[in-house]
């Protein structure tokens, strides 16, 4: 494949490598945070994750809700890569490119899929839905994007990387023996119907031009880059507490949404990455089943979820409504640590000017004992927020550019927030759109 050369030139600057990640339980916007950092980025690698998760973005060109591709396709001097830890569905992401042209007729962006990306394929969603369906009241509330038994697949072993699509013979007989179990699966666990291989070849091979343009070696891209002194953005999707390791298992993802998975997924060594830019809003959301300790309900939970977002907390999605609740420190905290956070960016302070009074949950009661440490999930359910309560600051504040001409109790509300999670705030956004920021 050929890529432009990208922006910044010259080797001896050192290169710069952020991975820009969720502190929270996903839905924090960065995706709007990873399109603003683009505009000074040569390349932006999502590193994990699929269709399941979707990133809005408001920009000049209009709205747009990025599933897998990363956020950096609105600029066109950016290079894009869908690094070797991401779930690719070649049917959705060809719709997915389609609906951006639509909103972006002019736009040209620069996509690379490394060419050890594995990808999804109509079982994987077949036996998510058949799974959910299985699971009756105790469903995960998966996105049905095929998410958990591609992962599974990949660590079976059995998943069909890009790379592999080309040679006839070879990807007849790797798909003639993966539906072998696949039906197995399909015809004695569900009692569907078994599918045939060829049927699923046809579809694979269809994308062997747009494959073979987009294909590359991430891991020597960035090699290059790095030596190039290039700026590198490493995108995460979801958030710490649903990383499989250190989140709220069971109700996690199923890939490592953690800054230090970026390194394996983008193919970079973990020392490269210099900055961790976390992602945290100024109040909680939560997409799915799952213990949600600061989840508010009733009147107070609707008017913080129609106020929130850029057009009230809906999944970019699945369109599901969020869970919603004030700030959890407890969790932001646990969630910044788990990423090794050496920034943090706040988003969503501009939707609690409502507020007479903001309450910030500061700890957790679990029997009778309250703790500021984040628990196992095991004790979750039985965990009681703690509140602490500071005044509202009552203004709009959307468009302000600079902390100083914030009102003061949105000042303090930062301070605070900065305090309880130990790690400095970088950028603070008070709006949906790209320029609704203020960098610290
Ligand atoms: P991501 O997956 O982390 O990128 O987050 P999503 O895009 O799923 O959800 C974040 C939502 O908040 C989107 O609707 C964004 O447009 C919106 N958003 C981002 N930053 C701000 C902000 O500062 N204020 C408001 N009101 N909405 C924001």
């Amino acid at each position: 494949m050929s890529i432009n050369e990208s922006r910044s030139s010259g080797t001896h600057c050192a290169p710069k490598v952020t991975a820009i990640v969720g502190a929270n339980w996903g839905d924090e916007g960065k995706g709007k945070i990873t399109d603003i950092k683009a505009g000074q980025a040569d390349v932006v690698v999502r590193f994990q994750g699929g269709s399941n998760a979707g990133h809005t973005i408001l920009n000049k060109y209009g709205k747009f809700a990025l599933h897998q591709l990363p956020s950096g396709v609105f600029y066109e001097n950016v290079v894009n890569i869908i690094g070797n830890g991401c779930a690719l569905n070649l049917e959705y992401l060809e719709k997915e490119i389609a609906k951006v042209m639509e909103g972006a007729p002019q736009l040209k962006f620069q996509l690379m899929i490394d060419r050890r990306v594995p990808l999804v394929l109509p079982h994987h969603i077949q036996l998510d839905e058949l799974e959910e369906e299985r699971r009756g009241d105790r469903q995960f509330g998966s996105t049905k994007a095929g998410i958990a038994p591609f992962y599974a697949e990949k660590y079976f072993k059995e998943c069909i990387q890009i790379n592999e699509i080309f040679d006839d013979a070879h990807l007849k007989n790797r798909l003639e023996y993966l539906y072998e179990k696949v039906n197995l699966t399909l015809v004695n666990v569900y009692k569907a119907q078994p599918v045939k291989f060829m049927d699923i070849y046809d579809r694979i091979v269809k994308y062997r031009d747009f494959v073979e343009k987009h294909m590359g070696d991430a891991t020597a891209f960035l090699r290059d880059a790095r030596h190039n002194g290039k700026e590198i953005l490493l995108e995460g999707q979801l958030g710490a507490l649903r990383d499989p390791g250190m989140g709220i298992y069971p109700y996690v993802t199923s890939s490592h949404t953690l800054a230090g998975f970026a390194s394996v997924g983008a193919g970079i060594p973990p020392y490269a990455i210099t900055e961790i830019l976390a992602v945290t809003k100024a109040y909680s959301s939560c997409v799915g089943a799952g213990p949600f300790v600061a989840e508010l309900f009733g009147d107070e939970a609707q008017e913080l979820r129609m106020r929130g977002g850029d057009a009230g907390e809906f999944g970019a999605t699945t369109g599901r409504p969020r869970r919603v609740g004030y700030f959890d420190a407890v969790a932001t905290r646990y969630g910044a640590q788990c990423q090794a956070a050496t920034q943090l960016a706040m988003t969503g302070i501009d939707v609690l000017s409502y507020l007479d009074e903001i309450p910030v949950c500061v700890a957790y009661e679990i029997n009778g004992k309250q703790t500021t440490d984040f628990p196992a999930p095991s004790l979750l359910d039985s965990a009681k927020p703690v509140y602490e309560t500071l005044p509202g600051f009552k203004q709009d504040i959307r468009g302000i550019r600079k902390f100083d001409d914030l009102p003061e109790n949105a000042k303090n509300y930062v301070r605070f927030v900065e305090k309880q999670v130990g790690v400095p705030i970088t950028w603070l956004s008070n709006g949906p759109k790209r320029e609704e920021i203020v960098e610290l």
